[in-house]
């Protein structure tokens, strides 16, 4: 469906060619209205009924997103994990899945929830392992391989076209959480991947200012239409107004990402070098585990997060933290300011995350500043 001629940078900087066809606005205009009128003949032939259906300027970002990730059919959600939640709750009750031991916590912790109430057979495994993944599906019986590549908070890569092959030949499909490459470094649909859930908090808005979520499907099928009745049906739609934030966060995206991609890059590689430092997980190293698999995977760049482990474990990751003046203490991820945190100190005991793990979401400060702020932190933390 999309257009040959544009590429994500350009269908990103014009909003997918949106206008406000009733003034000549050059970008759409914002309806905030709950209610659409009814034609005279009981149609509605505008398309818009009811608010939690559908919003004009959602249905804008959601064919955007739709055509970014080479997908049939998009829908937007009030959260990632709305998005996410309702991915497995469109599955049949008591179905099984498989999901990585490596992901969003949030997610996870949510899953074994469900795990534990009966409503999911949820099996955890290393992703990285496709053998482990081979033996964890049940074919006939798993529905759906949840996947996140690289995945929080340690950049573990795993191979999407093989889960996909997996997860076909046991008869189930395979969903992505593309939030932290996007659709510019990876496009899980193209690799054989059935959905691909975005938290749209992080690099789609990019400036900490909406949180939304989106799935996008390869063919919008039962499943699918299962997805927008759950979405109409329990009412987690994205406001008119966030869908409208976040296009202008969208078009700014390629321009965003490209120069996260850079800096991460480079912190990355300097703070290897950095005698408090004892790993930096970071794909884009030669180091990192799954650097050629990501090299293969990813186009044009490694992603704008990586994670330190400081020598001397939690305490001294959590002193370096104190000390940071230009890095912001806080969760989340992926905007224009960046972020450091102590990763086992959100997840709690389940963490896969070393005790020393921090954290670091890169924004769009100078590289030099960013890098200097980190290295006098962990100097003065680690020397005691
Ligand atoms: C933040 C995040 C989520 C959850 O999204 P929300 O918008 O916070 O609900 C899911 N997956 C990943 C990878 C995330 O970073």
């Amino acid at each position: 469906m999309s257009d040959p001629a544009e590429a994500p940078a350009t269908l990103l900087a014009r909003a997918g060619g949106a206008v406000d066809e009733a003034t000549g606005g050059i970008l759409p205009a914002l309806q905030p209205s709950t209610t659409f009128l009814r034609d005279p003949d009981n149609l509605y032939r505008r398309g818009f009924d009811y608010g939690r259906d559908a919003s004009p300027v959602g249905r804008i970002v959601e064919s955007l997103l739709g055509r970014l990730e080479g997908g049939a059919a998009a829908l937007l959600f009030a959260s990632g994990m709305a998005a996410a939640t309702a991915i497995f709750r469109a599955l049949p009750a008591g179905s099984h899945v498989v999901a990585p031991k490596v992901m969003y916590w949030g997610l996870r912790k949510w899953l074994l929830g469900e795990a534990a109430a009966g409503r999911l057979a949820v099996e955890l495994v290393a992703m990285e392992d496709l053998d482990a993944v081979r033996g964890a599906v049940r074919p006939g019986r798993t529905r759906l391989v949840w996947a996140e590549t690289p995945a929080n908070p340690t950049w573990v890569v795993s191979d999407l076209a093989a889960l996909a092959e997996i997860a076909r030949a046991a008869g189930a499909k395979l969903a992505v959480d593309n939030t932290v490459p996007t659709p510019l470094l990876t496009r899980p649909l193209a690799l054989g991947a059935h959905l691909v859930m975005h938290s749209a908090t992080k690099y789609l808005n990019g400036h900490s200012d909406v949180l939304a979520g989106a799935v996008v499907a390869a063919t919008e099928d039962e499943l699918f239409a299962r997805l927008r009745a759950i979405r109409h049906d329990e009412g987690a739609v994205l406001g008119a107004f966030e869908a409208w934030l976040l296009l202008r966060g969208l078009r700014t995206l390629a321009v965003r990402l490209r120069a996260q991609c850079g800096a991460a890059m480079h912190l990355a590689a300097a703070l290897e070098r950095h005698p408090a430092v004892e790993r930096v997980l970071y794909p884009g190293l030669p180091t990192h585990k799954g650097h050629t698999l990501a090299a293969r995977q990813m186009v044009g760049g490694f992603g704008g997060m990586l994670s330190i482990v400081v020598r001397g474990g939690a305490e001294a990751a959590i002193a370096t933290a104190a000390r940071v003046r230009l890095w912001t203490r806080a969760t989340s991820l992926g905007g224009v300011e960046s972020l450091i945190e102590h990763r086992a100190s959100i997840e709690g005991p389940a963490t896969p995350a070393p005790p020393g793990l921090l954290r670091l979401s890169v924004g769009l400060e100078d590289p030099a500043d960013l890098l200097a702020d980190l290295e006098v932190a962990l100097a003065a933390a680690t020397r005691g």
